[in-house]
């Protein structure tokens, strides 16, 4: 997604917003994207620099870290991005295409094309959750059935061996007492 630069470029007092829908990538980690990503973008001259405002907006989906059943959830991006013109980066001796100055990322463009990908896809990773859960308290799918334990339990549980010192003396203390029945 481009924007023409040439009429914020000529005005020194020029201001500008737009608004459109971007694809979103196929996938990023684990999440998908439910739709594109609304980007607004509000850009101004400010005579050495052209600087973007960037808001955006992804409706995701991943999987739950635990049941794996799919958790919807919003991701919203805001920051700041400035745009230089080749001879201006010259001048600011900056070199390599851009340069981070803590949250503002200068870009270089050239012929008058503003691009708005690369900061966004960046971003946009940045942005997304490491964890994901259907709620905090998910009891995840039983380790031995498979069963999602969030619809009630499975029944693994009753017919579990006797683990734990105490379950285990309990079984020792029974085995005994039916020896001695039968003798
Ligand atoms: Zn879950
Ligand atoms: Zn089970």
């Amino acid at each position: 997604m481009d924007i023409d630069a040439a009429p914020l470029r000529s005005d020194r007092r020029a201001v500008t917003e737009r608004s459109f829908l971007v694809p979103a990538p196929e996938s990023a980690d684990r999440v998908g994207f439910r739709g594109p990503l609304a980007v607004r973008v509000f850009l101004r001259n400010e005579g050495s620099r052209i600087r973007a405002d960037i808001e955006a907006h992804a409706r995701c989906e991943a999987p739950c870290d635990r049941c794996l059943q799919p958790v919807a959830f919003a991701v919203e991006l805001r920051y700041t991005e400035e745009f230089v013109t080749p001879e201006q980066a010259a001048r600011d001796g900056i070199e390599g295409g851009e340069t981070d100055d803590g949250d503002v990322r200068t870009v270089v463009y050239q012929n008058d094309r503003i691009e708005l990908d690369s900061g966004l896809r960046q971003n946009l990773e940045l942005a997304l959750p490491g964890k994901h859960l259907c709620r905090e308290d998910c009891l995840g799918l039983c380790p031995r059935c498979g069963k999602n334990l969030n619809a009630g339990p499975c029944g693994c549980a009753d017919q579990d061996e006797p683990s734990g010192p105490r379950l285990l003396a309990l079984a020792d203390a029974m085995r005994r007492a039916k020896k001695r029945e039968s003798e």
